[in-house]
């Protein structure tokens, strides 16, 4: 008889192996869920079956040690289940409620606090910073790790008006998304060009087409193929340089951070909505990064003490206005600050032709 062909795994890896029992069991046959204390999810299904999940943050990065560490709070006080969430938080599913409080003990003493759910600020979701991209401008997991320090109180408490995503980007361009607030760097000068390696490294018309608004010719330089950038046209994205390493961009002095505001994917009570740029050219400045911290902290403490419940950031932006959110976070407002992009169509290269 035919053997059935085995399917070819080329996509995300079944999940089910490795679900808690009782999720398994109960998969997708959820009577309700509730809170019983910040940190903390239960879960009750429809065959009567409980789950308490057990929320913690950790520094996000991890070496071996800290990961086997985690994996023995979790065979000798959960039941031997994690799930990491979309914002790096670890979850330990328990199907006992006796578990909850030594779990939440065991994890607290290995320096893991418990929270993160509900209207609290959750774990920053940051990209891969120098770690494991080849093009970022600072360290993400840095600047995350100094900033929730910061904010440890914040996490483990559901004190915000809503729930709070934060999020770090190490590039202009590419990983990130909409967050409440955001950090991402911000490239200030155009890029500088090597043209000794540009002909041996780069593939001159990927490189001239990525830009996006065709700042980048071919040119000869030296008697050799190069490229040249017009410096009037560039706005500094640096979409140039991870195809073409030589366009160095990166800069110890030029390359700053700025912090965005009012982005989320929900659509629970509003649309989702695009963040705007509210603080620019903050100094990249590691390990701990004071000043991006500081003005985060203000604007979290300014949306905690003036939002409505319920309202998430770009909520409480938009019933007070652009100009008081300025006024009251104490920011100082340009004519640079808060462009939507409406002109995007007509100032960016969005059609495939190139125009010179
Ligand atoms: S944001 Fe940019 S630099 Fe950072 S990991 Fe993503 S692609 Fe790399
Ligand atoms: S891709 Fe960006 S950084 Fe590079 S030349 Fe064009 S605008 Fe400037």
């Amino acid at each position: 008889m035919a053997q059935m062909r085995t399917p070819i795994e080329s996509g995300v890896p079944d999940n089910r192996p490795f679900l808690h029992p009782a999720l398994l069991k109960n998969y997708g046959r959820w009577r309700y869920h509730d809170r019983p204390r910040p940190g903390v999810l239960h879960h009750v299904a429809h065959s009567g079956d409980e789950v308490w999940s057990v929320r913690a943050g950790t520094q996000r990065q991890m070496d071996v040690y800290t990961i086997r560490k985690l994996c023995d709070i979790a065979d000798k006080y959960a039941e031997g289940h994690v799930r990491f969430t979309i914002r790096s938080n670890i979850e330990f599913m328990v199907s006992d409620p006796a578990k909850v409080e030594p779990l939440i003990e065991a994890l607290t003493k290995a320096g893991f606090p418990v929270g993160g759910t509900g209207n609290s600020v959750s774990m920053i979701a940051h990209t891969q910073g120098w770690l494991h991209c080849d093009i970022p401008g600072t360290d993400a997991s840095g600047a995350v790790k100094a900033l929730m320090d910061e904010l440890y109180e914040e996490f483990i408490r559901e004190d915000m008006p809503n729930r709070v995503h934060l999020s770090t980007s190490c590039c202009e361009i590419n990983c990130g998304g909409q967050a409440d607030i955001a950090i991402i760097v911000q490239h200030t000068k155009p890029p500088k060009i090597n043209h000794d390696l540009v002909a041996n490294v780069c593939e001159r018309p990927a490189v001239v087409a990525r830009c996006p608004v065709a700042a980048i010719r071919p040119a000869l330089v030296n008697g050799k193929p190069s490229l040249e950038v017009d410096e009037k046209k560039c706005i500094c994205c640096g979409a140039c340089y991870p195809p073409c390493p030589p366009m160095q961009i990166n800069d110890p002095e030029h390359s700053k951070l700025a912090i965005w505001v009012g982005g989320k994917n929900s659509n629970a009570r509003g649309k989702p909505t695009f963040m705007k740029m509210v603080a620019s050219g903050l100094p990249n400045n590691p390990p701990r990064w004071p000043e991006v911290s500081a003005i985060v902290k203000k604007i979290l403490q300014t949306y905690k003490e003036d939002a409505r419940s319920w309202e998430r950031v770009s909520d409480w932006v938009e019933r007070i206005g652009w100009p008081r959110f300025f006024e009251k976070c104490d920011l100082p407002f340009t004519k640079y600050l808060i462009d939507d992009w409406r002109g995007s169509r007509a100032n960016l290269n969005a059609s495939t032709h190139i125009r010179f």
